[in-house]
């Protein structure tokens, strides 16, 4: 065992509050590339481009299609160890007898943390999720949470593939090596559908019919205020974060950064754990800061053991 893992666990087994800030890494071992780090393209689309309010005003039967793909492939992919061993120190956090206070900060829209068994007061999606669906009428508040639900309609069926199944499998996430694949027959390519309004998730109060659209938060959004708030409260009250755990990003973009610098002034210590981590972190000379190099997936489990046990 490594120096600092054992200095890290030592620490670790102090702690009476904690905070796991997770990035897209922890899903990647589930199955799941990374938003950007994927081809980028879908159907010919940019992905990027789907995910605004501008695209959904102008095409929502398009950027349904997209978001019904994006959830096929989360509901394919399962939890991993990771995601287990988060779950676990949440409901360490919630029993009685308990007293450790945790939060999971999650800016993954996959709804892996929540399907790991994850205690639900204490995780925040500040991206939302692709599993939320929210309407879009002003006067109307209606989230329908954790709705697994595939295809979410009759007319989204059968639209998640680039390609013709049969005949030939594009992205990683359709490859599935028990299917025989024939790269002899040309690929059929499967255009965007066009799909009527009327055939599109509604919503079940609006009278007059509102579209629900995807809950999760679009480029050119804001954080959900209410959830930010609560992060907030718990990070600035009286007991100070005694750690924060950064999982599967890289700590020094927006938010992570923000949270990691507001638990450092108060004397909290910070252990990362990714596959790119800057070498002065990794050689242990930075202060009160860990760096576990590789896939959270498997780093966690054996990081957080003295305090979660066997995952
Ligand atoms: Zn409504």
């Amino acid at each position: 065992m490594s120096k600092q893992l054992v200095e890290f666990q030592e620490y670790l087994k102090t702690c009476r509050k904690i905070v796991a800030l997770v990035g897209a890494g922890l899903s990647v071992s589930s199955g799941l590339p990374t938003f950007r780090g994927s081809q980028g393209l879908w159907k010919n689309f940019n992905m990027i481009d789907l995910a605004t309010p501008d695209a959904f005003y102008i095409d929502p039967g398009l950027v349904w299609q997209f978001y019904s793909w994006r959830r096929y492939n989360a509901l394919q992919a399962k939890p991993n160890k990771g995601h287990l061993a988060l779950s676990a120190l949440s409901n360490l956090a919630t029993r009685k007898d308990s007293n450790l206070e945790y939060i999971t900060i999650t800016q993954n829209v996959d709804g892996l943390s929540s399907r790991s068994g994850h205690a639900k007061e204490n995780l925040y999606e500040i991206h939302g999720s692709l599993f939320n669906l929210n309407c879009t009428s002003f006067m109307c508040n209606y989230v329908d949470r954790n709705n697994l639900k595939h295809p979410l309609t009759k007319a989204l069926e059968g639209t998640e593939y680039e390609y013709d199944r049969k005949n030939r499998k594009r992205s990683l996430e359709e490859d599935d090596s028990s299917h025989q694949v024939d790269y002899s027959i040309s690929p059929q390519f499967r255009p965007v559908k066009n799909i009527p309004e009327s055939e599109l998730p509604q919503c079940p109060v609006c009278k007059d019919g509102s579209l629900l659209r995807p809950g999760v938060v679009w480029f050119g959004e804001s954080l959900p205020l209410n959830v930010m708030n609560s992060v907030d409260n718990f990070i600035e009250s009286n007991n100070s974060v005694d750690l924060i755990l950064v999982i599967g990003t890289s700590g020094t973009v927006y938010p992570a950064n923000s949270y990691v610098d507001r638990v450092k002034v108060k004397g909290g210590k910070v252990a990362i754990f990714n596959t790119d981590i800057e070498e002065d972190i990794l050689q242990g000379i930075v202060k009160d800061t860990w760096g576990f190099r590789g896939d959270a997936a498997e780093l966690l489990p054996i990081a957080l053991k003295p305090v979660i046990g066997e995952v």
